[in-house]
């Protein structure tokens, strides 16, 4: 089995063609055959270099390898199609030597004309064959002369192109509704319905999965096949993945890039998860498992015709699942951007990092995305009491329980750091026996005094997280106050003006 995934790289890397790349891969990982990368990057007025970079790391941060390909290298390269842009002249001439394609010589204007007038006639727009049954000797003389001209293929009339796809069933099609597509333009640029033929059967694809968008294509590529007498893989059109609102899921929708959902934190584990369940299921119930587990499940035939509705709520629940899965070390260095961001970790050293790596899966255990952990973390490396203070009802609070601001800030002064949440709790505890109150009365202000928050993680584990913060000495990262020295200052904004 040899499979492919072959982006444009027009733009960035959109989650529909990721999870395309991802059933090709599934399908290959599982069967053990190959899956290619080819880049198609015919379209030169909208091809990028970058894009094309772009597409290829996004596919190495989703951990789909690839077997061959660009970069990887194989025996069927090259593996960009501008690079063979030699293989395609040499098919089309083949075409044209066999009576199969021939040149037409139709300017834009003659064409656009024709659609004009065909539209205008309520038919669908088609090459009406003006340059069908020009002698071949008479061709040649123009080509001679200088004359542009595109090469088509020559569409059999009124025929039945059947094929079934996998996913789709039978789909047929009447050639009567094709016009003769063109091959090569005149500058020896190929159509994409052109180079995808040669290029799938010369690098011997057995499966096609692609979008559902390209179902109206498969006809003409078909024809191609059988004029080079080629067998064809098997087909698959995958449905389109749409937005909450059923359209095609774009821009308005929020993120649509794989590159996005990246930078918003998600991890590559989990959005791949995500993608596979999108028209797929891997069983009942079992829906959170690793990418070699969805390939030993996954069969092309199980796929569904609906489209997939994306829906974030889920995306974010399985990030969820695997943020709690992951590696602590690995959490810490994934979230720097983000702290960096804030400006409080700019060069952390060692101790900065194993610090990190204790604080930061505190914070992702309660978030949807990595890109929310630095509100989670602001308590630690933001503290400001007057910033508490200025929403009135916290101020009317701590006015109230001033008693027990004052036990606290007593309690704490002078004290061993409370590094764990033994020493927390047994310092709460004596702040509840001067004072007589307990529980939220007790807590509440607890919290407010040495966060500087209303609400956050749990006080045990804030607390411990606080003082060893405080015990850093790095240039590298923010100081974080210790918690004596919050409840001081604490105090201190709320006597001050
Ligand atoms: N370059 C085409 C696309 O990105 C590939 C379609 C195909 O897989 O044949 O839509």
């Amino acid at each position: 089995m040899r499979v492919r995934f072959a982006p444009s790289p027009t733009g960035q890397l959109h989650v529909g063609n990721a999870r395309t790349a991802l059933f090709n891969w599934l399908l290959a990982r599982g069967a053990g055959g190959t899956f290619i990368l080819r880049i198609e990057d015919t379209d030169f007025a909208r091809s990028t270099k970058e894009a094309a970079q772009s597409a290829l790391e996004d596919m190495r941060w989703l951990g789909l390898n690839w077997n061959e390909g660009v970069d990887t290298g194989g025996e069927y390269g090259p593996y960009f199609q501008s690079e063979r842009l030699h293989i395609y002249r040499a098919h089309a001439v083949e075409l044209m030597s066999r009576g199969l394609a021939y040149r037409c010589f139709c300017s834009e204007e003659q064409l656009e004309m024709e659609r004009y007038h065909t539209l205008r006639a309520g038919q669908p727009p088609k090459y009406g064959g003006r340059c069908r049954d020009i002698p071949k000797d008479e061709a040649r003389r123009r080509i001679e002369n200088g004359e542009p001209a595109v090469i088509r293929f020559r569409i059999p009339p009124d025929r039945d192109v059947v094929f079934t796809d996998v996913v789709r069933g039978e789909v047929r099609f009447n050639t009567e509704v094709i016009g003769d597509p063109v091959l090569l333009r005149s500058d020896g640029v190929p159509a994409y319905n052109f180079a995808v033929v040669v290029d799938d059967a010369l690098m011997a694809i057995t499966h096609v999965i692609r979008g559902e968008d390209h179902v109206s294509n498969t006809p003409r590529q078909l024809l191609l096949y059988e004029a080079f007498g080629w067998t064809p893989p098997l087909f698959a059109h995958v449905s389109m993945v749409l937005g909450p609102d059923h359209s095609k899921l774009s821009k308005r929708h929020g993120a649509t890039s794989v590159s996005e959902f990246r930078e918003r934190g998600y991890l590559p584990e989990a959005l791949a998860n995500y993608l596979a369940l999108l028209g797929w299921s891997p069983g009942e119930g079992e829906e959170l498992l690793p990418l070699e587990e969805l390939a030993r499940r996954f069969r092309l035939e199980d796929v569904g015709r609906s489209a997939g509705v994306f829906d974030v709520e889920k995306l974010a629940w399985v990030n969820r699942h695997y943020l709690k899965a992951a590696d602590p070390a690995r959490l810490a260095g994934l979230c720097l951007p983000f702290l960096q961001r804030e400006g409080w970790a700019l060069q952390p050293g060692e101790a900065d990092r194993m610090y990190l790596e204790s604080v930061v899966p505190l914070a992702a255990a309660s978030v949807d995305r990595l890109d929310q952990v630095p509100a989670r973390l602001r308590f630690l490396f933001d503290y400001s009491a007057s910033r508490a203070l200025e929403d009135a009802v916290i101020r009317a609070e701590a006015i109230a329980v001033r008693p027990v601001l004052d036990a606290l800030a007593s309690e704490l002064e002078g004290r061993p750091p409370l590094i764990d949440r033994e020493a927390f709790r047994a310092m709460a505890a004596r702040v509840r026996e001067k004072t007589g109150q307990k529980g939220k009365a007790l807590f509440h202000p607890i919290r407010l005094a040495l966060t500087g928050e209303a609400e956050g993680l749990e006080l045990d584990l804030a607390v411990p997280a606080i003082e060893r913060g405080a015990m850093l000495a790095s240039s590298g990262m923010v100081r974080v106050p210790s918690a004596a020295e919050r409840a001081g200052l604490f105090l201190a904004a709320v006597d001050g003006p």
